[in-house]
């Protein structure tokens, strides 16, 4: 009989990554299997070797994920090898005149998130697990069977190797292998939309502040960099997309300048810019047997609130309160208690992100008239912003 694990964590990303940091510092014994080569990742950010170039996947990272990752001991770390923390943030419409502005003094906080690289992240995560005798990294590796029983569960890998565990957590994306060799049913929806991301330069300075404007066919979304360049993430109807991808740089960026009202001035300069065609979408079931889904695996939604991976955090730092040091890390009770919490949370956030997609998307004046009630609304009423604010800052829980 082989080891038995206490965890086996499918899926390295920053939620399976944390994940398993979590169930580690706790004490259990932990595999992580994951397909792309972790080595090369640790590798690529270090105090010593930070690559020049901001990376084009970046994320917004909320106080309540900060919070999370510090308790891990790995905030401090990542934020100052590269991270820039915004303090206001600002959101207006393409059609009407209201605008909606947040700034942290307003809820006594020092910044209202931070945008780091998806993979410094990743690397910082990585590289602290790969110092802790309880845990064993599997990498460039997929999973191609899970077979359960009463007693353990057990994942094979494409290199043969077979791995028994107490509790899988399948952490492997918005296309999670786990849930399909499960036949776990989702519950899905496309928003026909494309979000073009890419790195630009502008004229003026960001001023550490989250732009977003509401455009009727997307939201564009302007992030700070540290290095003074903004990340934008830019959906639209992926015709739409499809045409703006096939521009040349110069066109792009006069495009671009127009579509934000040319708030940051001219678009200096343009790093690659990739698509990612947008959807949402909820797991049906997150725990089936011994195995439970998080992060992508488990939910999606639209980038627009900058939400995604902070609902993983979110799964986190709940099992983090439901698995106790020295108990069993499989107690079905316990599971399912966190299913039906996260599951409801997600869905919420999902229905929300949606629906402010289609008030914000919908082009006729009488509705504009209302949207610019909403936010004036918003924008005079300091209970109103507190509210808000304190929700995006909790992971929307
Ligand atoms: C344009 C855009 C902008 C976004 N901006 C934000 C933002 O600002 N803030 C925010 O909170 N969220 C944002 N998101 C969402 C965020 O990127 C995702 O929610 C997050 O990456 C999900 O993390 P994860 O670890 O669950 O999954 P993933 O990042 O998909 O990681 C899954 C991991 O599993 C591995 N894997 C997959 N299949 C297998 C297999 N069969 N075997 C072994 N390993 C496997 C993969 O290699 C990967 O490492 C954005 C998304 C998009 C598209």
């Amino acid at each position: 009989m082989k080891t038995k694990f206490d965890a086996l964590i499918l899926g390295a990303g920053m939620v399976g990554a944390t994940a398993a940091l979590m169930l580690a510092r706790k004490g259990f014994s932990v595999a992580l299997i994951e397909r792309q080569a972790l080595q090369l990742m640790e590798d690529k950010f270090s105090a010593t070797s930070l690559p020049a170039e901001v990376d084009q996947r970046v994320s917004a990272i909320s106080p309540a994920s900060q919070q999370l990752l510090h308790e891990l001991g790995v905030w401090k770390q990542a934020s100052r090898l590269r991270s820039c923390d915004y303090h206001k943030m600002t959101v207006w419409h393409e059609n009407g005149s209201a605008q909606m502005q947040f700034a942290c003094e307003q809820v006594g906080r020092s910044h209202l998130g931070t945008i780091i690289e998806n993979e410094l992240l990743q690397s910082v995560l990585i590289h602290q697990l790969s110092q802790l005798p309880n845990v064993q990294l599997f990498d460039q590796q997929q999973v191609t069977a899970i077979e359960q029983n009463d007693t353990a569960v057990q994942l094979t890998t494409s290199a043969g190797i077979t791995l028994p565990g107490e509790l899988l957590i399948a952490a492997d994306g918005r296309a999670s292998s786990a849930r399909k060799l499960l036949h776990l049913p989702v519950t899905r929806g496309s928003y026909q939309q494309t979000a073009i991301v890419a790195n630009v330069s502008t004229e003026k300075s960001h001023q550490n502040t989250a732009w977003q404007r509401f455009l009727s066919t997307g939201p564009l979304a302007f992030l700070p960099l540290s290095n003074g360049q903004s990340s934008i993430v830019w959906s639209a109807d992926s015709d739409r997309a499809e045409e703006l991808l096939s521009l040349s740089d110069d066109e792009f960026c006069l495009q671009l300048a127009q579509a934000f009202e040319n708030r940051l001035g001219k678009i200096i300069e343009i790093g690659p810019r990739a698509g990612f065609p947008l959807g949402w979408h909820t797991a049906e079931r997150w725990l089936q047997g011994r195995v439970l889904l998080i992060g992508d695996a488990a939910h999606g939604v639209h980038p627009l609130a900058g939400q995604g991976v902070n609902l993983g955090f979110a799964d986190v730092a709940l099992l983090s309160h439901k698995i106790s040091v020295g108990q069993a890390i499989f107690q079905t009770r316990l599971l399912r208690q966190f299913e039906r919490q996260r599951k409801a949370e997600a869905v919420t956030a999902t229905h929300l992100f949606s629906a402010l997609k289609l008030i914000y998307g919908q082009p006729s004046p009488l509705f504009s008239k209302f949207r610019d009630l909403g936010m004036m609304a918003v924008e005079q009423n300091i209970l109103l912003k507190r509210l808000v604010l304190n929700s995006a800052m909790q992971n929307m829980a």
